[in-house]
């Protein structure tokens, strides 16, 4: 597949709904009553050690999440998903947690920590960018609008003998359009090596530490041309900078803001300048601003009948007493609801980073669980 062919596939991809900015219409979908009062709270939960711990729900959070629809399995209570983690496109993330949930849950309830990457493509949306990560980061780039994305893996497939130890790794990776090609060789090739990379994105998790840190090293130290002389850094954004996470494993797993350590590390043992970059996630500000907006456009299409339309103008305006962060991790998610003030309340549970008996000493939670359950319990006790 050429490059020009490429490009036209990821505007196809471009001109589908975008889903940022969030519209009204993408909440018309959830709930088809019109309920009488409007709600007064809204939620956002963490996913990995709330919700979840790999693929399993924990803390009785199918149960939990129920409480949240009427009995016809529309939504009453506004909430959303405010996870640091990511890989996929926010659909496919919200099909994906339907199905192990058992509740509806639309894509504009899903906020990833790459979410924000949307608004950043109108800097970016011709130029070569690469993206990082687990998952299909390049196709969640596509999707929000950037037209000239690779993922690192065929990024790097361009680059004969750009990772010396590739010989000898013996894991099997899934062959791209463009590393089957022939055109690697010949007109892409020289296209997207003589092209600058303007900006790297770290997505997701990176799963090949020693080849992303070498090829990462090799584009910001030149000023996107790999194995050209040293020039200005490119732009470098993390979705987030997370040190641990909770997944299956019963301790913490390393998480991106590891990842950027290691490559901050390398980087300036090796270069002049300290590297430069952004990190969004929780518990940057930034994600619990764009959290309350949502959720107050949420409660408020919950309320409103989806069928009129002088009720549009008011989308976003609608005001919520409390805004709950529920999650597992003090520094990101306490951290950031505590940072974010008023009308933030946090609850911390026991089922992931976090297992103190008492509250955490230096991100003190509003309030301390066991589970996400009994999160919900204490919540919707409260707002009776
Ligand atoms: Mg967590």
């Amino acid at each position: 597949m050429g490059l020009r062919r490429f490009l036209v596939k990821a505007s196809e991809i471009r001109n589908r709904k975008r889903l940022w900015p969030i519209s009204t219409r993408s909440f018309s979908n959830i709930s088809s009553q019109i309920q009488s009062t409007p709600a007064s709270f809204g939620i956002a939960f963490d996913i990995d050690g709330v919700i979840l711990r790999g693929e399993t729900p924990i803390g009785g959070s199918p149960q939990a999440l129920k409480r949240l629809y009427n009995n016809s399995g529309a939504l009453r209570i506004p909430y959303i998903f405010l996870t640091n983690g990511g890989g996929f496109s926010e659909s496919k993330r919200a099909l994906e947690l339907s199905k192990l949930l058992g509740v509806h849950i639309s894509p504009s309830q899903v906020v990833q920590g790459h979410s924000p990457f949307k608004q950043l493509v109108d800097r970016f949306e011709n130029e070569l960018v690469v993206a990082v990560g687990k998952g299909e980061p390049a196709t969640v780039m596509s999707e929000y609008g950037y037209k000239n994305v690779f993922s690192i893996d065929d990024y790097a497939s361009f680059f004969e003998n750009i990772d010396p130890l590739l010989p000898y790794k013996k894991w099997n990776t899934k062959q791209t359009d463009y590393q089957n090609s022939n055109f690697k060789d010949t007109a892409l090739k020289n296209d997207v090596c003589s092209q600058r990379v303007q900006a790297v994105f770290i997505v997701s998790d990176s799963v090949d530490w020693s080849r992303d840190i070498q090829v990462l090293c090799d584009i910001l130290r030149t000023g996107g041309l790999p194995g050209r002389e040293i020039g200005h850094q490119p732009e470098l954004f993390f979705a987030s900078d997370d040190l641990t996470y909770q997944a299956a494993f019963p301790a913490e797993r390393l998480g991106m803001g590891a990842f950027r350590i290691a490559l901050e590390s390398v980087f300036n043992k090796i270069h002049p300048k300290a590297l430069k970059y952004t990190a969004y996630g929780k518990p940057n500000p930034f994600v619990f601003n764009t959290a309350e907006v949502l959720l107050r456009q949420l409660a408020q299409s919950l309320h409103h009948n989806v069928h009129n339309a002088t009720n549009h103008a008011n989308v976003g305006n609608h005001h919520l007493k409390t805004l709950y962060m529920i999650g597992d991790n003090p520094s990101v998610d306490i951290h950031g609801a505590r940072q974010a003030g008023h009308p933030w309340f946090s609850i911390l549970t026991r089922t992931g980073v976090f297992k103190g008996r008492e509250n955490h000493p230096k991100f003190q939670a509003d309030l301390v669980v066991d589970t996400v359950e009994e999160a919900v319990d204490y919540i919707l006790r409260k707002e009776s």
